[in-house]
C-alpha cells in the first residue's frame, strides 16, 4: 500500500529503529513510546489492515507475529519480568495505522491494568 506508514518503514521510504526481522515479520520502536519499551510488531505484508481481516488462510501471520514478541523480549531483557501485547482493532479502539499490528509494551511503568 502505497501511503500505508508501516509498508513505508517496510520499504525503507521512511526511517525507523528496527529491533527484530524476519522474512515474515518486523518490529521496531514506536515514534511516540508509551512505555519505557515501546516497539510495534507488523507482518511485513499489508493483506490484513486489522484483526477483522483474518482468516483461516491468513492466521499464520498471528504466530509468526507472537514468535517476534517472544524474541522483541528478550531483545528488551524483559522475558522474566514481563511485558504487554496490545491491539487495537478499529475506529472504536483507536486504531490509527491500517496495517495489522501489536503494541509490544514493557518497563517499570505500564500503567493500571484495564483488564
Ligand atoms: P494504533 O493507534 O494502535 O493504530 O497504533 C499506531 C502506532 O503507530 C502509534 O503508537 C504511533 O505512535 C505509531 N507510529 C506512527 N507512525 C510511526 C512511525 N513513523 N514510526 C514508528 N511508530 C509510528
Ligand atoms: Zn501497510
Amino acid at each position: 500500500m502505497n501511503d500505508c506508514i508501516f509498508c513505508m518503514i517496510i520499504n525503507n521510504k521512511i526511517p525507523s529503529k528496527k529491533v527484530y526481522e524476519n522474512e515474515k515479520v518486523l518490529a521496531f520502536e514506536d515514534i511516540a513510546p508509551q512505555a519505557p519499551i515501546h516497539v510495534i510488531i507488523i507482518p511485513k505484508v499489508h493483506v490484513l489492515e486489522s484483526i477483522e481481516d483474518i482468516t483461516k488462510e491468513n492466521v499464520s501471520i498471528i504466530s509468526e507475529i507472537m514468535l517476534a514478541a517472544k524474541k522483541v523480549a528478550k531483545i528488551k531483557g524483559v522475558s522474566q519480568n514481563g511485558y504487554r501485547l496490545i491491539n487495537n482493532c478499529g475506529k472504536g479502539a483507536g486504531q490509527t495505522v491500517n496495517h495489522l499490528h501489536f503494541h509490544f509494551i514493557a518497563g517499570k511503568d505500564l500503567g493500571e491494568k484495564i483488564v
